[in-house]
Parts: C-alpha cells; structure tokens; sequence
C-alpha cells in the first residue's frame, strides 16, 4: 500500500482550510503597514469570528486591562499578529473528527499545541523586544503539521508513526513511513498562509533540542520555540515521562539560567494559561487532564531534580527499607519518587527476567463531590481507606503507590495467571463495600488493569506500562466508573489494545 504524498496531503481537502475571512485577515496583517480598518471591516463580515475576538479581547487571558466594547476598539488594541493568531487558533480547533482513536490523539495534540504556544509566548515575556503574540502562534503552529497528516491519512498516521514511537520523537517515524516529515508540512502550509519567514525558520529547527551544546547561537525566537517543544512533550506524557521533565529543565536552565524554583513557577504559569487559552477557543484537552495533576507531578519531579543534584548521587532506596522520603506522609504508601527511583528499576528487571507483572491504575469517582459533600477532612480519610484495601490485598513483594490526589497504582510482580484479573475485581469490590470511618461515605473506584507478559526481544523501558494502566482506567471511569478494565500484553509488540474484562463488576 503507498502512503500519501506531501503533494497530496498539502492538496486535500480535509485540510484545515481557512476560510475566505481568515485567509483576508492573515493576507491583510502580513503586509508591512497593515490597515487596521480593512481588517476591522473583513472581521466585522464575519459574526462568529468578531465574536469571538471581542470574547478574547475582554478575557484575563490577553489582559487588555480595561473593557472593550467593540471590534473596532478591540482589534488596534490587541494588535495585528494577535488577531491573525486568534483567527489561526480558532481554525484549528475547528478541525474535529468523529473516530474515537483519531480524537484522542488529536486532544494529546491540541494539549501540547497550546502548551507549546503559551510557553513560547511566556519565554517571549522574558526576551528583550520580543513580540509575544509572534511567539505563541509560532508555538501553536509547530505540530501543525501532524494534525494535518493525521486529518488526511488518519489510519495509516496512527498504524505507522503514532503508535511507533513516543510522541514528539515521531520523526524518524514519519520519515520512513512517508518520505517527509510534519516539519515539511507545517512549513509548506505557513508559507501558503504567508506566516513571516521568523517563524518558519524557527519551527524548521523544532526538533533540534537533542543536539545542544554544539556551540551555535540560536536565535532567541528558535530556542524558545525549543523550550516549548520539550514543554509540549511534558504535558502530554507527564504520566511516566521522568526524562521529559529532566529535558525541559536541563534546557531552561542552560540556555535560560533558570533555578529549580524559577522553573516550577514557570511551569505553574504555562500551566494555568494553557486551561484559560483551551477554554477560549474551545480547544477540547481531553478529560484526563487536570492542571491539579500536571502542576502536582511537575513540583514532585522539580523537587526531586534538586534534591538530586544537591546530593550529587542518587538514593538506592531498596524497597522494605523505610525512607520517609519515599513515603506518602498522609497514607504511609510510596510515593512518585519511590516509582521514579525504585518501581521503575524493578520493573526493568522483570521484562529482563521475563516475569510478568500487573499494574492496577485505580481512581476514586467523583471525589470532588465526596470532599465538597463530606468535607476535605473526610475526603483525607476516604483516601486512606483505599490505601488500607490496596494494602490490604496485595502481597508483601507487591508495591502500592499514591500516585497523585486520588490515584493509586499498585505493581504485582510476578503476577501469573488470572491473579491480576483477581485482585483487580477484589479491590474494586472492597473499597464500594468499605465504610469510611465516622461518615456514611459511599464511594466506587475506576479500576484500569494491565497484565504484561515480557517475551524475548522486548525494550527494558518501562514507561509505556503505566500509561497502559491508565488508559484500561480511563475505559472504566468512560463507562460508568465502578469497574475494571483489563488489557492483556504478551510482549511489547502484542498489546491487545481492547478490554478483555469488560466490566468484570
Ligand atoms: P472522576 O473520578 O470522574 O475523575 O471525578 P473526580 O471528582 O474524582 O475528579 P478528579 O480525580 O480530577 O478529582 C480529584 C480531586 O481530589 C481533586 C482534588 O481537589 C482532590 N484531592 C487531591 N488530593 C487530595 C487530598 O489529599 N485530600 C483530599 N481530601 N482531596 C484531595
Ligand atoms: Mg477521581
């Protein structure tokens, strides 16, 4: 089967084609000495669009500091290059799609679009006479290119680069598969949108972050762009992507100077910029995404990097020794650190022995109303509860970890036979059957289950499992919540990506 061709992805019609009003607009403020009142009137033809400029004219987002009335206020106010960005951000979210496995990867990219854009737009902030209007559609635009392969050849994109590789690292995927690659797309699409050279040479060196330190002088818009790119690559693999973060945070600190704490301000920033700007222009996130998890995950690992590199050497912390540093003070679980430092190892050592292990990813349903109804005190003690069953029904080998607010995983090494599909249905049932102590607390859990086989020739790397945990999860919380979800891996090649268990309540 041949794939498609850059000529014939650029020439489809399922591009994200811009309207007549859009294309005038960005025609109009690409020239040197834009008239403002011809894109007032352009803009005014166009009701939804001037709409919603006046929307984010009048949003803490764009910070106007005062109300603006109307599009002709509006516009001069917000400037050329934010109106073109605000007509480009809002093309691109209308691009939609009604398959459920093109969707989701479409949310993972919209959530690492806009993330890269409010991180270039931030860096921006930070540079001398930088523009960062420029720089956050620059950001916005840089995996543009995917969408668009994925918009055109959706099946093909997901079977032979997607579920490839780890996402940004797609290149030499798509390379193989295609003969070109996103960057040649996002390029020849900003060039037929008359997009300024500055930021196709900036996005034409996205990808570059791997080969640092070689001693050329970028320019600053192509290394906040960089930045930005490592930034998009943590928010959408937080879940396990320990070395995504270590990237994002060499990087700021070597070309920005940054210290642990400026970063993890910075990063609080992007994050709650990226939930103001999804909402704005309706970009759908993806309902796994909560800025509480990302801002949480973020200062753990920022925390642990110090740490680290105060101590110059790393904590061997073998499990059964007790280290309060690899302890949830309020449920005595593990914590992150123990699964980034210690769970991540022992798993690399079973795929190298073969073992099989299972992971158990469980998330309380609806918790917020059970802390809004009960109150946080009681929420705390729900919490606990979950943790007493989980360590209640695993053996002493097996490892519980509270992975974040109301998340826990729990890894059972040398799980055989049915014995995940087992303690996965017996936790499920415990916890809707536990009472909380002094409270009429009722409360279910989401179970997502991952039974994983290693086979001969399968990478150590360790990442992907959690993330399958996750997923199975999230099937569960999709379908109702109060049950589990399973998914059966016999080698890294031979994931049967559809429950197996469903539900087993
Ligand atoms: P769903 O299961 O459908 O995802 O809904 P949910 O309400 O459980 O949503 P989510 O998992 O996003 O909410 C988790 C909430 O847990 C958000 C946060 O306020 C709360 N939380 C996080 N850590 C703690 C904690 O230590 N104690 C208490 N009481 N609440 C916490
Ligand atoms: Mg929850």
């Amino acid at each position: 089967m041949s794939l498609v061709t850059l000529d014939q992805i650029l020439s489809s019609d399922r591009l994200p084609s811009l309207p007549q009003v859009a294309l005038r607009v960005i025609e109009l403020a690409a020239e040197a000495e834009p008239n403002f009142n011809e894109v007032i009137k352009t803009v005014r033809t166009d009701p939804a669009l001037a709409s919603r400029i006046m929307k984010l004219a009048n949003s803490a987002l764009f910070g106007l500091g005062k109300p603006v009335a109307s599009v002709d206020a509006a516009i001069p106010l917000l400037g050329m290059t934010m109106v073109r960005t605000i007509v480009l951000g809002f093309t691109l979210s209308d691009m939609r799609t009604e398959d459920r496995d093109v969707r989701a990867v479409m949310q993972k990219l919209w959530r690492s679009s806009l993330t890269q854009a409010v991180c270039a737009e931030q860096l921006a902030e930070e540079t001398s006479g930088a523009d960062p209007a420029t720089y956050f559609l620059a950001g916005l635009l840089q995996d543009l290119g995917i969408l668009s392969i994925l918009h055109t050849d959706s099946e093909n994109y997901l079977d032979r680069v997607w579920d490839q590789c780890e996402f940004p690292n797609v290149i030499a995927s798509e390379r193989t598969a295609y003969g070109f690659t996103h960057i040649d797309v996002a390029l020849a699409l900003c060039e037929r949108w008359g997009i300024p050279t500055e930021i196709r040479d900036a996005i034409s060196t996205h990808h570059q972050h791997m080969q640092s330190g070689s001693g050329v002088k970028r320019k600053p818009l192509a290394t906040a762009l960089q930045a930005a790119s490592l930034s998009g690559h943590y928010s959408v693999n937080h879940r396990s992507s320990r070395r995504a973060m270590d990237n994002l945070y060499g990087f700021l600190r070597q070309h920005y100077k940054w210290q642990p704490k400026r970063i993890e301000e910075f990063m609080e920033e992007t994050t709650l910029r990226v939930g103001e700007a999804a909402a704005l222009f309706s970009f759908e996130l993806g309902k796994n995404y909560t800025p509480e998890r990302v801002l949480d995950d973020a200062k753990q690992l920022l925390e642990d990097i110090a740490l680290q590199s105060q101590m110059r050497m790393m904590q061997t912390g073998k499990p059964g020794g007790h280290d309060e540093s690899l302890e949830d003070p309020m449920t005595k679980t593990y914590n992150r650190r123990f699964m980034d430092r210690v769970l991540n190892e022992q798993l690399s050592t079973s795929i190298r022995k073969r073992k099989p292990v299972g992971l158990l990813f469980l998330d309380i349903d609806r918790f917020k109303s059970i802390n809004d109804t009960y109150g946080h005190n009681a929420g705390d003690d729900a919490i606990c509860e979950v943790a007493r069953v989980l360590n209640a029904a695993v053996r002493k080998t097996d490892f519980v970890i509270r992975f974040g607010g109301d998340e826990f995983l729990v890894a059972l090494m040398d799980a055989k036979g049915d014995t995940v599909e087992t303690i996965a249905e017996r936790v499920r049932a415990d916890i809707a059957a536990a009472a909380v102590e002094d409270s009429e607390i009722k409360m279910t859990t989401s179970v997502g289950a991952l039974h994983y086989t290693p086979v001969k020739g399968d990478s150590t790397d360790t990442n992907w499992l959690i993330d399958y945990a996750d997923k199975a999860m999230y099937e569960a919380k999709r379908n109702g919540g109060d049950q589990v979800w399973l998914y059966e891996v016999k080698g890294q090649d031979k994931v049967v990506t559809k429950a197996l268990a469903q539900p087993v309540a």
